[in-house]
């Protein structure tokens, strides 16, 4: 579907109150600059979106009659927080005054106003309604965290999901497993060996910013584990447990424990998918864990270069090309491999990241792209990298076209896919 013309720029009045503006088009942000963006580019907030005040920050639009690029003064730019499970094209465009504060960790789209509606350039890139915001009833929930807590009275770990994550932080994985459904997240380790600069679990005192939610305080046990994701793969629809969860640190520096827990598992059920998300830093360990039975790796990166992704992730003790060869070992396992891939208009769509991209793909035999949208402050992201300039682009957009033309195999998603998915028809039918 493509809009007649561009959408008009919204402002913020600072007390949380949304206006448009008809004398400004809507631009959109692609690295350090502001772009007209193209009509057919545009979808309806989906459900689950928000829109966000950016304080400090003016909005740069397009003049209706000049056709000129100027801030709106009005107010404060507003950008827009899009739901899992689409991919945004754009960022929000503004000017940010000195004295701005860093925004939290969240994705900051661009947004903008047409025909009384608010529209975003974005795609729906995943056709599973696992965490579409409509599936959740909070009463529904807080059943199933009765019914678990009584189940399994002292699994800490089945303790910290309920109270911490789908009770407190609303996590849709935590609460998918308290509804008996899809994806249950095993969170199992306190400690790791990176130190990213958005990190959404530990941030450090002399940042202004918080995580978006604790990590995790214990090392759980084997039998804690096996305890309740076995009877989640008994029972649950497309059934998949995933180590490796946004309220803890590494997984694998606790791959012992996930060795003899997978062992475990298997020995009870050999329904599901096994996952791990992780920053691929260990292969060795990664290979153990193959060899024990897990189905598939989903590795975190914010870029398909070395030189992106080592002052983003500034690890401790392992290097990017150690992310590379955990992607191959699965691969050689027969395993199924993601990368979640944090994206970043005018970083992702660089031509030099495109080339790395394409090489990552052909070197790993990589089976599916994860496009997430990267919470994080624009500006505070390519400072602290120190991105000045970002070279030419292609879009997000032409990027994901370019790339699905290029390798007709390789999927794309937002979510790690169940065994249904992975060994049979990848394109279920979700919406029944
Ligand atoms: S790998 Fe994960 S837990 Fe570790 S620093 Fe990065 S975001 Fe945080």
């Amino acid at each position: 579907m493509s809009l007649k013309q561009s959408p008009y720029i919204l402002y913020s009045d600072g007390k949380g109150n949304i206006f448009e503006d008809e004398t400004l088009y809507v631009t959109g942000r692609s690295g350090w600059d502001a772009l007209p963006i193209p009509n057919d580019e545009w979808i309806e907030l989906p459900d689950g979106g928000s829109l966000y005040e950016l304080p400090g920050r003016r909005g740069i639009g397009i003049d209706v009659k000049t056709g000129e690029m100027r801030l709106c003064e009005k107010g404060w730019a507003v950008a827009a927080f899009i739901p899992p499970a689409h991919s945004g094209f754009y960022l929000a465009a503004y000017e940010t005054a000195p004295d701005a504060p860093t925004l939290p960790l969240f994705c900051y789209t661009a947004v903008g106003w047409h025909k009384e509606k608010t529209y975003v350039p974005a795609v729906r890139i995943e056709p599973d309604i696992r965490q579409d915001c409509a599936g959740y009833d909070q009463k529904k929930v807080e059943t199933g965290v009765k019914q678990l807590l009584k189940a399994y009275p002292h699994n800490r770990l089945v303790n910290h999901l309920a109270n911490n994550c789908a009770l407190t932080y609303h996590c849709p994985a935590a609460r998918n497993y308290f509804l008996g459904r899809w994806e249950c997240p095993i969170p199992a380790s306190p400690a790791c060996n990176a130190n990213c600069v958005g990190c959404i679990s530990l941030q450090p005192d002399e940042e202004t910013i918080v995580s978006t939610q604790d990590r995790l305080t214990f090392k759980p046990t084997p039998e804690e584990i096996v305890e309740y994701t076995v009877p989640h793969l008994e029972g649950a629809p497309y059934p998949i447990v995933s180590f490796g969860q946004g309220c803890e640190g590494e997984p694998l520096l606790m791959w012992e424990t996930i060795r003899e827990a997978i062992i475990e598992i298997r020995k009870h059920t050999p329904k599901g998918s096994i996952n791990i998300n992780t920053n691929g830093s260990k292969p060795d360990a990664v290979k153990a864990l193959c060899e024990a039975g897990l189905d598939s790796i989903r590795v975190s990166t914010n870029s398909a270069r070395r030189e992106i992704y080592m002052p983003y992730y500034r690890p401790n003790n392992y290097d990017f090309d150690d992310i590379v060869e955990s992607l191959k070992v699965v691969r050689d396992f027969g395993g199924w491999t993601s990368i979640n891939y944090f994206v970043f208009p005018g970083m992702t769509d660089s031509e030099a990241e495109y080339e790395a991209l394409r090489k990552l793909i052909k070197d790993t035999g990589l089976c599916m792209i994860q496009w997430r949208n990267f919470n994080i402050d624009p500006d505070w992201y390519l400072g602290k990298i120190g991105v000045s300039d970002t070279g030419p682009c292609m879009g997000v957009k032409n990027l994901q076209e370019e790339i699905r033309n290029e390798f007709p195999n390789l999927r794309y998603g937002y979510f790690n896919p169940p065994i249904e998915r992975i060994k049979g028809n990848f394109q279920i039918d979700f919406a029944h």
